[in-house]
């Protein structure tokens, strides 16, 4: 299977002369070749974009969001097709790219009901016989940037607000997951969507992402990556005077406190920090415990983990699948190593599994270290695998300042049956998002993602907040006195 780009309502051949493969990280399996996509091809569907944006725009919002109606349906009639394809491309369980469709679903059907909203504001003038009120405009066209870890959830985060506001997009999707995008695709042109509002260019980041960026026609970038690659968007999108919408890496902690219910606390560590492998921007990759419970912990969480089958993720009794790619893995272990060398302790895991059924996929061992010091890179750097620090306070105020010390502020949770620490720690955390008696994954699409810090920008990606990003506010006023009336001097 060869994919090509969309663009402009048609399958386009790239005009680069180099291939990539698509393999399969549970076993290795070719699934598809995507030519690289040059600086030519984007001009071409940045072309197409600006071009059917000027009638999408006309289109009455509502009329837009019937587009989304039907994607959402179609994506729920090949929800099963999509999720296999899901596990196949990116890896995670079955179970997870299940719901990572949902959200896409989700996703669909909640901004085509912001068709219908889209609210903006009307005011009194302060002058007589005039009229003042703000509304939504669309930009333009939009470029969108995104990850392999969800690749179509993040994708309808983000292109559905785009087109539900006016805007047409070119999308940049990862290179290890083109897949889910082409399957995207099919179901844009299944629904109809006219030629032109949805483009997607297959490539390197470096060149596409770059060329995206640099192009006079783009309006709006919105990228979700790693700190790393944002911080180099921002800096070239900042020269181009872009709005920039970044969605960054993470280092998130669950607190545990010593009034905590343990068993509870032990489920949602299990599920947000070895859910996905452990690639999840919000996955728990600290957790940050109370030393009068830290042994009941560690061992509770021993014991839990023996339950962990780790395999391919298309059978449905897998709990942990393969981690994306070769490079991955040598980054998780080489963390690994940083941990032991650092004195944490490693109570468990720590190995690439290379035998038998793992062969030829990219297997790492769930792996939970204890004793780790807040300020070691272990507990400070994100790792984006399945690796656990356990680092122990002996108050609410040290664990949130053990929490709030990295770089980045996406997600934080804590266990805790005290209504007052509760509250405290929802306000003292400093991450964009915060969990009570739940792990730190496990985001709903109607309210705003995104994260403080090193993890973010400002802006938000799913939510009404993600039509900031998408739109312009532009304040009218009508004055209807017949007479030029001048604010501030004339009232
Ligand atoms: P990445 O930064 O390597 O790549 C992200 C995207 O940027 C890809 O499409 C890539 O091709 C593109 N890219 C690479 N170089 C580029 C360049 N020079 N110019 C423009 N685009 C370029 O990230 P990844 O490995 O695909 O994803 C994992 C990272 O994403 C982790 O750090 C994770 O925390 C983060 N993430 C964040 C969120 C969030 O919402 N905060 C969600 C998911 C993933």
């Amino acid at each position: 299977m060869q994919l090509n780009n969309y663009i402009g309502g048609s399958w386009q051949k790239a005009g680069g002369a180099d291939y990539t493969a698509v393999l399969n990280p549970a076993n290795g399996e070719v699934l598809a070749q995507v030519r690289l996509s040059t600086t030519e091809d984007v001009s071409l569907a940045v072309k197409a974009a600006k071009e059917a944006q000027k009638k999408w725009a006309l289109v009455p919002a509502p009329k837009r969001a019937d587009f989304l109606y039907e994607i959402g349906r179609l994506m729920k009639e090949k929800k099963e097709h999509l999720s296999q394809v899901l596990t196949k491309e990116m890896g995670k369980v079955i179970e997870e790219a299940r719901g990572e469709v949902q959200e896409g679903i989700d996703m669909a059907l909640y901004m085509a009901g912001e068709g219908r909203r889209m609210f903006g504001e009307t005011v009194p003038s302060e002058l007589q016989d005039k009229f003042a009120m703000s509304v939504r405009a669309p930009i333009g066209v939009v470029g969108l940037i995104t990850p392999w870890n969800f690749p179509i959830a993040i994708a309808t985060w983000k292109s559905f607000p785009a087109i539900v506001a006016g805007n047409t997009f070119v999308w940049k999707p990862a290179t290890e997951t083109p897949m889910m995008a082409y399957e995207l695709a099919l179901i844009f042109e299944e629904a109809g969507l006219p030629s032109g509002v949805a483009n997607i260019v297959f490539g390197a980041g470096s060149v596409v992402g770059t060329a995206m960026i640099e192009h006079p026609d783009v309006r709006v970038i919105s990228f979700t990556g790693s700190t790393e690659t944002g911080r180099h968007v921002a800096e070239t999108g900042g020269r181009h005077l872009k709005k920039v919408s970044l969605e960054m890496g993470g280092k998130n902690a669950v607190i545990v406190m010593d009034d905590a219910d343990i068993d509870l606390a032990v489920e949602g560590i299990l599920w947000s920090a070895f859910g996905t492998a452990g690639q999840r921007c919000t996955a728990c990759s600290r957790v940050i415990v109370h030393k009068d419970v830290k042994e009941e912990l560690e061992r509770k969480l021993m014991e839990s983990m023996k339950d962990l089958t780790i395999g391919n993720g298309l059978d449905e009794s897998v709990k942990i699948g393969p981690v994306i790619n070769k490079k991955a893995l040598e980054k998780i272990d080489s963390y690994v190593e940083i941990g032991k060398k650092e004195g944490a302790k490693l109570l468990v895991g720590g190995n690439v599994l290379t035998e038998g059924k793992f062969t030829n996929g990219h297997y790492y061992e769930p792996t939970v270290f204890t004793d780790v010091k807040w300020d070691s890179r272990l507990a400070q750097e994100e790792i984006f695998g399945p690796v656990v620090s356990l680092i122990e306070v002996s108050s609410l105020d040290e664990a949130i300042e053990v929490n709030n010390s990295v770089k980045f502020g996406l997600s934080s949770s804590i266990f805790s049956r005290d209504v007052n620490k509760v509250f405290r720690a929802q306000r003292d955390l400093d991450t964009g998002i915060v969990y009570v008696n739940a792990g730190t994954t496990g985001a709903e699409i109607h309210l705003p993602f995104g994260g403080t810090k090193g993890t973010g920008n400002g802006h938000r990606d799913s939510g009404v907040a993600a039509l900031d990003v998408f739109t312009e506010w532009k304040s009218i006023y009508v004055d209807f006195s017949g007479k030029l009336q001048r604010a501030q001097i004339d009232n």
